[in-house]
């Protein structure tokens, strides 16, 4: 504090913004009027307020520019009960069990639909199409999806690429995963090169494993049009 009392003695002005720590306008401010008071009343009070105006009267922020790449990730899980369909990226898997949900249940969609929603910085897809709404009752996640890719082009954003990763234990996804890849392309309107799909089980371990719930996680990019 010495140093810097002395440097502003030293040089009142244009010397100690420059000086100090940013915490330390908060401690000298209360002295510092007074001391240059004494000094150069008016000056030193013209150059305090033009001092401190950009930081008290700063106008109000320019909207930041749109970024050329926006990133979102999206995770989804479901319990597994039997009797109910299997639907995984709009197709229906044959299956002892499906998903409980209060839609189709459709993981892969419903998390690709919020990593959409995420890379846009909007709600998640609970808040948008909530589960107390009886229109989403039943309801085709594949409506979720159209209404996100919606949402992207509005914002003036096209898909980049698309990861997503299913895990499950049973069944084997393999023998389905090119269909559901080529209905995922067709909703987001995408060539497949930018749509990876991968899959994978719980090695046994916890609900996943056990057949008991289904979990998807996507990662997409998307880019400014
Ligand atoms: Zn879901």
């Amino acid at each position: 504090m010495a140093s810097a009392s002395s440097l502003f003695l030293a040089s009142p002005i244009s010397t100690a913004p420059r000086t100090r720590t940013p915490a330390t306008p908060f401690t000298l401010s209360p002295a510092r009027p007074s001391l240059r008071l004494r000094q150069q009343p008016t000056a030193v009070a013209a150059a305090l307020q033009t001092e401190h105006q950009p930081a008290v009267a700063a106008a109000p922020k320019p909207k930041p520019p749109a970024l050329p790449f926006r990133v979102g990730h999206g995770f989804d899980l479901h319990r597994l009960e039997p009797g109910l369909p299997l639907i995984i990226g709009g197709i229906s898997i044959p299956h002892d069990r499906g998903c409980e949900a209060h839609s189709d249940g459709d993981v892969l969609l419903h998390c690709v639909v919020d990593a959409i929603l995420g890379a846009l910085g909007l709600p998640d897809i609970g808040q948008i199409f909530p589960d107390t709404d009886p229109r989403w009752k039943g309801a085709e996640s594949s409506v979720f999806m159209r209404e996100a890719v919606k949402l992207m082009h509005q914002a003036g954003y096209e898909l980049g690429n698309i990861d997503a990763t299913l895990i499950l234990q049973k069944p084997k996804i393999s023998p389905f995963k090119e269909t559901i890849r080529s209905n995922l392309c067709d909703l987001l309107g995408a060539d497949p090169s930018v749509v990876n799909l991968k899959a994978k089980t719980h090695e046994k371990v916890d609900s996943l494993g056990e057949n008991r719930s289904i979990a998807a996680h996507t990662v997409v990019l998307l880019m400014r049009k």
